[in-house]
């Protein structure tokens, strides 16, 4: 483990060992700077850092704990190492902070573990997927030699068992699609599309005929052309549509709303069900986060529906957050940018002020 000790008011920086290796450079008489851009440290996806947003820093400004946050650090060889950071402020007796410690921890290994993980998950989900469409078809046949000979009992068992067959395979869909998803091996395919007319379809093919005088769609205005890779976009939809019904009860009504904003389109999926508490709220965009209510019920689902959607939002350049209360139901809205991509490069942090806004209410971002 790295450490670094920063004094306050300009004081020189104190390191071990390890610390330095970390960063590749030595450390002694160096002292903090506290603005412009740091060089050394990027974001995880390599682009720069302000230098009141690394831990150290940021501790020191606010007196406050900062981190942990993964970083990559630049090396002078020009490799990067990712570096989680976390930075605490040390009092004097007076109270004021009188500098700040700072740790900092190689991890690659954890990220080599991690990609082992998901080509494992890969590789049994591919594994599974034969197997599994050999039952499908073969229990297709013989569902319908069993009607021929008019085997009433037996040919429900089969539906049950085609049933238990489509759930495994969206099971299987879902952990294939999330580790694709995670390492980035494969780029949208975007297009631009009518986005209230790509609604209207995927409200006519995703919603089960049983519930779909619950679901309105209002679209006030119109909307210019969305670049979207439409299949991934569906899965999201999909997923939103139908936890909307699978988890509010009865006929309540279920809108989709989608909204012209400055710079962005916000779609949103409003519901009248039990809501959400803001503990779990905060977690719903969580890889396999199900709320203990529904882990309890007999509801289906293995917590992966939002986590692959807020990787597709944001793989869009959107973001995905839920605005809800406990019995006050919930609404699930994602941003999606106007412009195609690439063709305004966002700046390299917007201020507080300036960030879209999440609508009203106690909105809980992924
Ligand atoms: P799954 O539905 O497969 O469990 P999701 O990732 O789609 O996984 O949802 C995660 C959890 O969020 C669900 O288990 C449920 O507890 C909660 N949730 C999702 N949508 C709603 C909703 N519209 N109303 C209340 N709870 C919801």
């Amino acid at each position: 483990m790295g450490i670094v000790f920063a004094q306050a008011d300009g004081g020189g920086l104190v390191a071990n060992p390890v610390a330095e290796q970390l960063l590749g450079r030595p450390l002694k008489g160096a002292s903090l700077e506290m603005t412009g851009v740091n060089p050394i440290v990027l974001t995880t996806d390599g682009k720069p850092v302000r230098r009141e947003d690394v831990p150290i820093v940021r501790a020191l400004l606010t007196g406050q704990l900062a981190g942990p946050e993964e970083f990559l650090i630049l090396h002078p060889d020009g490799s990067r190492l990712p570096v989680l950071m976390t930075a605490a402020p040390v009092f004097g007796p007076s109270g004021k902070v009188r500098g700040v410690v700072s740790t900092a921890q190689d991890v690659t290994t954890r990220h080599e573990l991690d990609r082992l993980r998901e080509e494992y998950v890969s590789l049994i989900s591919h594994d599974l997927r034969n197997p599994l469409h050999t039952i499908s078809l073969r229990v297709g046949l013989l569902r319908r030699a069993l009607r021929e000979r008019n085997l009433e009992r037996e040919e429900s068992m089969t539906e049950s068992i085609q049933r238990s067959v489509a759930w495994m395979n969206t099971m299987i869909e879902d952990l294939l699609e999330g580790s694709r998803l995670e390492s980035q091996r494969e780029t949208l395919r975007r297009e631009p599309r009518d986005l209230a007319r790509f609604l209207e379809e995927v409200m006519e093919r995703d919603v089960a005929p049983d519930v779909r005088e619950r679901f309105h769609l209002e679209v006030p205005g119109a909307l210019p052309p969305i670049w979207m890779d439409a299949a991934r976009l569906e899965r999201v939809m999909a997923n939103l549509l139908s936890n909307a019904a699978k988890y509010s009860p009865g006929g309540q009504p279920i809108t989709v709303r989608a909204q012209l904003q400055p710079e962005q389109v916000v779609v949103s999926v409003k519901d009248l069900g039990p809501g959400l508490s803001p503990e779990d709220a905060a977690r719903v965009f969580d890889k396999y986060f199900r709320t203990q209510k529904s882990g309890a019920s007999d509801t289906k689902g293995l917590g992966l529906g939002l986590y692959i959607s807020r990787l597709i939002i944001e793989a869009h350049g959107g973001r995905i957050w839920v605005e809800s209360e406990p019995g006050q139901g919930s609404t699930f809205s994602f941003s999606l940018p106007v412009a195609p991509p690439g063709a305004s490069p966002l700046p390299l942090q917007l201020p507080d002020d300036q960030a879209p806004a999440a609508g009203d209410g106690s909105a809980v971002s992924a």
